[in-house]
C-alpha cells in the first residue's frame, strides 16, 4: 500500500464497514480530527448560465490527515455517520463556511451564496435549527447567503419529521436545494410542500447528454419541474460545452462542474474569481 504514494487513503478505503484492523485505526484518528483542525473546506463555484458570473459555491469538506493525506468525503463521512460522530463534523462544516464567507467578504470578494451539505443524521433533529441559527449569528452571516443541501432520501426516511425540520430552517432565512436529485423516491406530493429553493440535477444525467436521450428527457423534465414549482435548476457535474450549451438552451439557471473548476481552497476561489472574472 506504502507504493501508491500520494493515495496512501486507498489502503484505508477498501471495505470500511467490515471490522478490519484499517478500519479501527481510521475510526481513531477520525475521532480526534475536528480537534486537530485537519478538517478543510474546498469550494467548488456555480456558475449563472445568463450571464457567466459566480453565483455562489459549494462548500466541499476533505480530510488532511498526516499520513492519509487529503482524504475524500466520501471515505470519511459515512464513517463518521456510522460512528456517531457526523454532528460534531457537521457543525464545523457549518461554522467554517459563514466564518469563510465574511473573510472573503472582509478581504473585498463577494460570494452571494455558500452551499452546505447536510447528512441525514443532521436534519433528524431540529437541534440542526440552533445550530445552524448559531453559526450564521456567530459569524454574522446573513441566512440568505447560506444554501443547505438535502437529498431525496434523507427527506423519504421520515417524510413528516423532515418537512418539520425543513420549516424550521426555512424559517431562519436560508435557502434549502435537493441534491442529487432524480436519483432517489421522492413524492411529489412531499416536493409541492418542501420549503424549497433549488433542485440540482444529478451529474449521472449530464454525462449522458449526448449520448443518451432518456437522460436528456430527464433533465429537461427537472428543470420544468423546477420551472412549475418556482424554483431555479442547478446541473452538477458540468464537464463539457457541449454539456452547457444543452443545459443552457433548456433553461437551466445554474451550472456547477469542472469545465468552470474543481472544488479548491478557499484562497484559490478568490485567487480565480475574486475581480469578477466570467466563465
Ligand atoms: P455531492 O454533494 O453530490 O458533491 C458533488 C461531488 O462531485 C463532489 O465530490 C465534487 O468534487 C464532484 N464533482 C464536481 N464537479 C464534477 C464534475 O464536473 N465531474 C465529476 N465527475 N465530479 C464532479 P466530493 O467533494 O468528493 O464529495 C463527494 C460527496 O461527499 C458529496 O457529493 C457529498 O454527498 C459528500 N460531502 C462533501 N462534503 C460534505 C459535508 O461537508 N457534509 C456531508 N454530510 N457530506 C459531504
Ligand atoms: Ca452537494
Ligand atoms: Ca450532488
Ligand atoms: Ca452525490
Amino acid at each position: 500500500a506504502k507504493s501508491q504514494g500520494r493515495n496512501t487513503y486507498q489502503f484505508f478505503s477498501q471495505d470500511l464497514t467490515t471490522g478490519t484492523l484499517e478500519r479501527l485505526v481510521m475510526e481513531s484518528a477520525l475521532r480526534g480530527a475536528v480537534a486537530r483542525k485537519e478538517l478543510v473546506l474546498h469550494y467548488q463555484p456555480q456558475i449563472d448560465f445568463a450571464d457567466g458570473s459566480l453565483a455562489g459555491a459549494e462548500a466541499l469538506v476533505r480530510w488532511q490527515h498526516p499520513e492519509l493525506g487529503l482524504v475524500p468525503p466520501d471515505r470519511f463521512i459515512p464513517l463518521a455517520e456510522e460512528m456517531g460522530i457526523i454532528g460534531e463534523i457537521g457543525e464545523w462544516v457549518l461554522n467554517e463556511a459563514c466564518r469563510q464567507m465574511v473573510a472573503w467578504a472582509a478581504e473585498g470578494f463577494e460570494v452571494p451564496l455558500v452551499a452546505v451539505n447536510l447528512s441525514a443524521r443532521q436534519i433528524d433533529r431540529d437541534q440542526i435549527v440552533e445550530i445552524t441559527a448559531g453559526a450564521l449569528q456567530r459569524n454574522g452571516l446573513a441566512a440568505e447567503r447560506l444554501e443547505l443541501e438535502v437529498t431525496e432520501s434523507m427527506i423519504m426516511r421520515e417524510p413528516e419529521r423532515a418537512l418539520d425540520v425543513l420549516d424550521g430552517l426555512r424559517a431562519l432565512g436560508v435557502a434549502l436545494a435537493i441534491d442529487d436529485f432524480g436519483t432517489g423516491y421522492s413524492s411529489l406530493a412531499y416536493l409541492r410542500r418542501l420549503p424549497l429553493n433549488r433542485l440540482k440535477v444529478d451529474q449521472s444525467f449530464v454525462s449522458d447528454i449526448g449520448h443518451d436521450t432518456n437522460g436528456e428527457a430527464i433533465i429537461r423534465a427537472v428543470i420544468a419541474l423546477a420551472r412549475s414549482l418556482g424554483l431555479s435548476a442547478v446541473a452538477e457535474g458540468v464537464e463539457t460545452q457541449a454539456q452547457a450549451a444543452f443545459l443552457r438552451a433548456e433553461g437551466c439557471d445554474i451550472g456547477q462542474g469542472y469545465l468552470y473548476d474543481k472544488p479548491m481552497p478557499a484562497a484559490s476561489l478568490r485567487a480565480s474569481w475574486g475581480r469578477g472574472r466570467k466563465a
